[in-house]
């Protein structure tokens, strides 16, 4: 019998994180893995932000512990930034610094999941969503979309999965894994919604800035102010800024519930690195012409590679409006054999790419999307070009 918690028993490692590993692993023992797994961006921090951290790890005052919640800085930088990008109107005082977005997730379903409570998750999505919840004691309930609709949850299927335990909402938009972007419009109709019925939402906003073409990225708060007094935003500067390592994301909450995470995280954390937070405030205070740049880059790659794919026989992929994903559908390969390995799934998939092609993707199993794949184009245009060529040479033996 384990002597595992049964909570923890029953956590499985992130997917996203356990084939990156493995892509990696292989890399150092001289294989030529493409990876097309890993979420985060593969340019470098920008310089200004590195040496604004170099320069704090001077400071003594970063070689003690800090506010739990952050320090005023960086609180007063997020409230600006999140001003000036997104139009929210935001109080430093509710804002709480924490150890990447994924931590704040963590909080804020601790601070507002009682056990019983259902969490609606438009799926495919993001591993973290489902199994945070079910640690907070909660019951994930995936409302699933299809390429159909661009992954985008209409308000009536959200409607269909409410009862009376229905406590929550988690809204993303750019999504991981799809890349999907929600229209203004349709922002304000599923804020509008959650108020009628007094649901929370978590508006996870950590892809804000990774919109193409005539998208656009709008804050559910923002369109849907009847929302606002049951909406918390979460955000991080990871995807923006290419800081995926330095750990700093944040959650902006109504006052009762900003206090609890604050108080939760007094007893778990504390403040994240003094120094990560000093390179925050350079990130958000800083120019933006790094994080344009980046952009730009993404958007040739999602073309590159939502062209690459759909060339294959089999492979369906709708063209992404937001983050750096895309997310094929590859049922039409289902059902056969290539290079000797039977392929029934696409966890099948995934594990003969990675093997034969020495490809590294994400199965949609991982999120709640089974004939799916999902692959992050957040690396070099050659490695693109020539991954997806792999793929297709999987395809044709
Ligand atoms: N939310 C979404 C949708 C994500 O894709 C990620 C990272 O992959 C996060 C939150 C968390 O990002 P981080 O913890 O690196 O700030």
């Amino acid at each position: 019998m384990s002597s595992l918690s049964r909570r923890v028993a029953d956590i499985p490692t992130s997917p996203t994180l356990a084939v990156s590993a493995k892509a990696k692993a292989m890399k150092a023992a001289g294989k030529p893995v493409i990876g097309f797994g890993a979420g985060e961006p593969d340019f470098p921090t920008p310089a200004h932000i590195v040496e604004a951290a170099r320069a704090a790890a001077l400071l003594p005052v970063n070689h003690k512990y800090g506010p739990a919640a952050g320090t005023p800085a960086l609180k007063e930088a997020i409230a600006a930034a999140t001003k000036s990008h997104t139009g929210l109107d935001v109080d430093p005082a509710l804002v709480t610094v924490s150890n990447g977005g994924k931590h704040a997730l963590y909080n804020v379903f601790m601070a507002i999941v009682d056990p019983g409570d259902e969490v609606i998750i438009p799926a495919p999505y993001w591993v973290s969503y489902p199994e945070q919840v079910k640690l907070a004691g909660g019951v994930p309930v995936a409302v699933s979309t299809g390429a159909d609709t661009g992954f985008r949850a209409t308000v009536a299927q959200l409607e269909a999965a409410r009862t009376p335990r229905t406590k929550a909402l988690v809204f993303v938009s750019p999504s991981n894994p799809t890349g999907a972007v929600y229209s203004p419009d349709e922002v304000a109709a599923v804020g509008r919604w959650a108020a009628e019925h007094g649901i929370w939402v978590i508006a996870d906003e950590i892809y804000e800035h990774l919109v193409y073409g005539d998208a656009t990225f709008s804050s559910l708060p923002v369109v849907a102010p009847e929302a606002a007094a049951k909406t918390i935003v979460v955000n991080g500067v990871a995807k923006t800024y290419a800081m995926t390592g330095w750990r700093v994301g944040w959650s902006i909450a109504p006052a009762e519930i900003a206090a609890g995470i604050n108080r939760l995280q007094s007893q778990v954390t504390s403040n994240v690195s003094g120094v990560a937070q000093a390179a925050a405030i350079a990130a958000l205070n800083g120019p933006m012409d790094a994080v344009h740049e980046m952009k730009v880059a993404f958007d040739r790659r999602r073309r590159l590679a939502v062209d690459g794919l759909n060339a294959l026989r089999g492979v369906d992929c709708v063209e992404p409006d937001g983050a750096f994903y895309v997310f094929p559908s590859f049922e039409g390969v289902l059902g056969q054999s290539f290079h000797g390995r039977m392929i029934r799934t696409t966890l099948d998939l995934a594990d003969a790419l990675l093997d034969v092609a020495e490809v590294a993707v994400v199965p949609g199993e991982a999120f709640g999307a089974p004939g799916f794949v999902r692959l992050s184009y957040a690396l070099g245009d050659e490695d693109l070009v020539t991954g997806i060529e792999r793929i297709g040479t999987f395809l044709a033996g």
